[in-house]
């Protein structure tokens, strides 16, 4: 049994049928309640859901500050590589683009690593682009052990792995995996995934799954917003978080909600996923997980953030750069998109003490 099981149960709905026939009284009744299920979920991805939003957020709030406080744990991406065997259209790093390629030497992480813990944030995410030529295991277990010096937990963003990998890192220090299924609709999937390993949908699915079994602390998913209908991939999301949580209860189990930005090349976004659309996303997933994490990335604008802050989130990054060696070398790489959040560390902060909220810099430590 894995995810791609009930996936295939749960594609036979018919959603645009359920959607269309949701009413406000069925929000308003889904706000009584203390815990929602997989039907309330879905209706609250409806467009009827939109005349309640205010409604949802304020829950939406209640229910976060309930588990997590008023606090936002904070984090730093560092690239590592930008070398991609992969041709997703929507992302910079497709082998198809032609810009002059980096991976960092440890020499180089080190000094990365010095520059970005000067900010005091502890929590630091491996990325790379997805060769396993170029970002093999063992390179990353040498730069795990470089940023163990500097931080207290790493977690890594980088080609699926299997369950004997995940665990080698874990032995190295690594405590958390994110990993991106990019899009649940299989069909739409293979359209944006023409060749390379990633085409392997089952493979990608399954990961998160491989990753709780190797014992990570953390297991991250999300869906790339704009590649297919939102309202039905973050429904697959959060049936793919829920299913996880409920089969890996010692598990960690958060959720990003990336939406496209500008990067190299030329993709247009398949489905629009306006403001609206994020916050009600955003509103429902809390609603169906209280407990898991949401992280929001430096791909939403600093005002948009900022409104954010209340209605569900855990973790932002801050001060992030997405091209290698893009904290300390001179000669950096290409980014993976383009950040619009362009803030710095003592930025977030300041916006997060505006709204009553406690940066947290450092609340794990490896053994
Ligand atoms: S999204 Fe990931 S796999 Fe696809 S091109 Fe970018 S780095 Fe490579």
């Amino acid at each position: 049994m894995s995810f791609y099981h009930v996936y295939k149960q749960l594609k036979l709905l018919d959603f645009e049928g359920f959607l269309n026939s949701v009413t406000s009284n069925d929000i308003k009744r889904i706000l009584h309640k203390d815990l929602i299920n997989d039907e309330d979920f879905l209706m609250l991805l409806s467009p009827a859901a939109e005349e309640c939003l205010e409604a949802l957020a304020q829950k939406a709030h209640r229910v976060t500050v309930q588990h997590f406080g008023k606090t936002i744990q904070l984090f730093n991406p560092i690239y590592i590589s930008d070398h991609c065997v992969n041709h997703c259209t929507y992302c910079s790093f497709s082998v198809t683009n032609q810009f002059k390629r980096q991976k960092l030497t440890m020499e180089e992480v080190d000094r990365e690593a010095k520059n970005l813990a000067s900010n005091g944030i502890k929590h630091i995410l491996i990325l790379t682009g997805e060769s396993k030529l170029h970002s093999s295991v063992s390179y990353i277990k040498e730069t795990v052990e470089v940023l163990k010096k500097y931080f207290s937990s790493i977690s890594i963003e980088i080609n699926p792995l299997d369950t004997e990998e995940y665990k080698q890192l874990r032995e190295a220090g690594v405590d958390g995996v994110t990993v991106y299924q990019e899009v649940y609709n299989e069909d739409v999937y293979r359209d944006f995934h023409v060749k390379g390993p990633k085409r392997n949908y089952r493979y990608r699915l399954d990961t998160p799954e491989r990753g709780c079994e190797a014992g990570l602390r953390s297991v991250n998913i999300g869906t790339l917003l704009g590649l297919d209908n939102w309202r039905k991939e973050v429904f697959f999301t959060g049936m793919h978080a829920n299913y996880l949580q409920n089969k890996y209860i010692d598990t960690e189990i958060g959720l990003s909600l990336p939406r496209i930005r500008p990067h190299l090349g030329n993709f247009n976004p398949r489905s629009e996923v306006n403001d609206k659309a994020f916050v009600q996303s955003l509103v429902a997933l809390r609603l169906l997980l209280p407990r898991s994490g949401i992280t929001l990335s430096t791909r939403e604008s600093a005002v948009f953030r900022d409104h954010l802050i209340p209605l569900g989130i855990t973790r932002m990054s801050a001060g992030a750069s997405t091209e290698v060696g893009g904290y300390s070398l001179e000669s950096q790489g290409t980014n993976q998109f383009q950040i619009s959040d362009e803030r710095g560390v003592r930025d977030i902060c300041d916006a997060l003490y505006k709204k009553g909220y406690q940066p947290i810099f450092k609340d794990w430590i490896h053994s």
